[in-house]
């Protein structure tokens, strides 16, 4: 079976390395030849995963389709449906996906709980709605690890703010920001991982670390799971889906956005559970069973985040230090460069005590850094 992938980055390459072990032809598209994913599958072909032709030209002598990014060209996908390929998740998703506004109206539509919103257009229609401050922009297409999206206060922040297609959602006083994959197979059977608590990095907007399992109350955990079954079903598709959500002081669950692919919140399964997120989509892809979504061990993840004031390229400093950590799980990309915020790396340790996992993780973020040697920055 030709499987490809669009899109060449971390994602790609975690789905490369399970994919290693299955009887399955791998191919890349992406623009950058030092990507990620670029020496870790059969055939790289370069090329604009947002243009028609490079996506239809790619895909047509491929069985099966799949993304590690949502943006990327629908048309295409559409067009290699039609003619056989499968697509994981059907192009249709995608279409809802990418775009912000489409997304929080199929919410809607199915009744899933999500934050209130509006659609503004331009700088007008965010003058006539002042009343709805405070609130959260967030441009309908195009943005990703929280650019593209901005806390409006009041009336002063309108002249920062975007004048493009956006929604403004009602600012919600997050406790906890949840997400549960839930995955679904061509027969319509699904399996989900246990939901995890995540932790922001609030200056960069990304996810610093995240510790599996959290510890939720029951009926919030329940709460969580038939929200993020009822936002995978409605889409019909087969795929893996990592349902990102909110929960308030008073233990209401809201849907902030779903992502229909393996996830950064996902990273973990592949030492800390049974079957891993990319083994996972592999088994969908090629229509295998399902696997076991239960932990083997409790676990946390920390992202190793290009440090401040190093651009460059990369040097690892404390590794030997980290690999000394028991049941320490080290991911390096394999990004030649770095550049503060970027995602370098993960690691994931293993521990049944959670003290000592919250030790190590801790440890990890002081002593595994991604900088540049010094005459190089
Ligand atoms: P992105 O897709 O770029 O990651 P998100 O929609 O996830 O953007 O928003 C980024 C972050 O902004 C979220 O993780 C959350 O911390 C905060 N945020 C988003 N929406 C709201 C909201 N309605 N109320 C409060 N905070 C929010």
């Amino acid at each position: 079976m030709k499987v490809g992938i669009l899109g060449g980055g971390q994602l790609g390459r975690m789905l490369l390395q399970a994919a290693a072990n299955y009887p399955i032809e791998t191919f890349v598209l992406e623009n950058d030849a030092e990507c990620p994913a670029a020496h870790l599958c059969h055939q790289f072909i370069k090329g604009d995963i947002k243009d028609f032709d490079a996506v239809y030209q790619f895909g047509k002598e491929l069985d099966a389709l799949t993304i590690e990014i949502e943006n990327v060209n629908v048309e295409a996908l559409e067009k290699l449906e039609k003619e056989g390929v499968k697509i994981f998740p059907k192009p249709s998703v995608l279409r809802t996906i990418k775009n912000k506004i489409f997304q929080k109206q199929y919410y809607q539509t199915h009744q899933i709980p999500t934050a209130e919103f509006i659609i503004t257009n331009n700088k007008e229609e965010l003058e006539q709605n002042i009343d709805f401050l405070p609130a959260v922009q967030k441009l309908a297409e195009g943005g990703y690890d929280g650019r593209g999206v901005q806390i409006l206060k009041n009336k002063a922040d309108i002249s920062t703010a975007f004048f493009s297609p956006s929604i403004l959602e009602k600012f919600i006083p997050i406790e906890k920001e949840i997400a549960q994959i839930v995955a679904i197979n061509e027969n319509g059977e699904i399996a989900l991982y246990p939901p995890v608590v995540m932790h922001f990095d609030q200056h960069l907007n990304l996810l610093d670390y995240q510790i599996c399992p959290s510890n939720l109350q029951k009926q919030t955990l329940y709460k969580i799971e038939a929200i993020a079954l009822a936002v995978a079903r409605n889409f019909k598709s087969p795929g893996i889906f990592a349902v990102e959500m909110f929960v308030d002081r008073n233990e209401n669950v809201f849907v902030n956005e779903t992502a229909p692919r393996v996830h950064n919140s996902g990273h973990h399964t592949i030492e800390a559970h049974y079957c891993s997120q990319f083994d996972m989509l592999l088994r969908i892809i090629l229509n295998y069973p399902l696997g076991n979504t239960n932990f083997i061990m409790p676990s946390i993840m920390v992202n190793i985040i290009g440090a401040e004031g190093h651009q460059g390229a990369v040097h690892y400093e404390g590794l030997n230090d980290v690999l000394k950590i028991p049941n320490c799980f080290v991911h390096l990309y394999g990004k030649k460069q770095t550049k503060p915020g970027r995602k370098m790396g993960h690691v994931t340790i293993l521990n049944i005590d959670k003290q000592d996992l919250l030790y190590n993780g801790n440890k990890i973020k002081r002593t595994l850094i991604a900088k540049t040697l010094p005459n190089t920055n």
